[in-house]
């Protein structure tokens, strides 16, 4: 992916991933505001099952069952402590394009870990199902 397409860079920015919440279950009186959400790097991807999915858009951690008393950003550093963004010292509006291209790169890495995670996953659950085929059909047959 071009590191500076809009796409690429939209959810570096606060404003977007606030538009993220959009029917986010916690509003008011508790720590867990779409507003502090999206301050430590959350958008909101919700499934049917869960509408209280967040994700962090920078590592990719995935979080649910929150609670109101939940400090966003305190969750964020106790499940994915080696993110970049949520340890960022400087605003991304402050950063220098250098720093803006390394911060990208390390994202990336987490992009492709994550497909890959979900491609062996796949394969091995593929597996699995195959080799129960086999021994189903070999049982069959004796
Ligand atoms: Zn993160």
């Amino acid at each position: 992916m071009d590191p500076l397409t809009e796409e690429a860079t939209k959810m570096y920015f606060y404003e977007n991933r606030l538009k993220s919440f959009e029917g986010w279950p916690f509003d008011e009186d508790c720590m867990c505001t779409p507003e502090n959400m999206a301050k430590a790097g959350f958008i909101h991807t919700p499934s049917d099952n869960s509408p209280d999915i967040a994700m962090c858009f920078f590592c990719l951690k995935e979080l649910e069952g929150w609670e109101p008393e939940d400090d966003p950003e305190k969750e964020h550093k106790s499940h994915s402590p080696s993110c970049h963004f949520i340890t960022l010292k400087k605003k991304v509006e402050e950063l220098t394009v250098e720093e803006f291209f390394k911060l990208q790169k390390e994202r990336n890495k987490f992009i492709i870990n994550k497909s890959c995670n979900e491609a062996i996953t796949k394969f091995e659950d593929t597996a699995k199902l195959r080799r129960s085929d086999i021994i189903n059909t070999a049982m069959g047959e004796e």
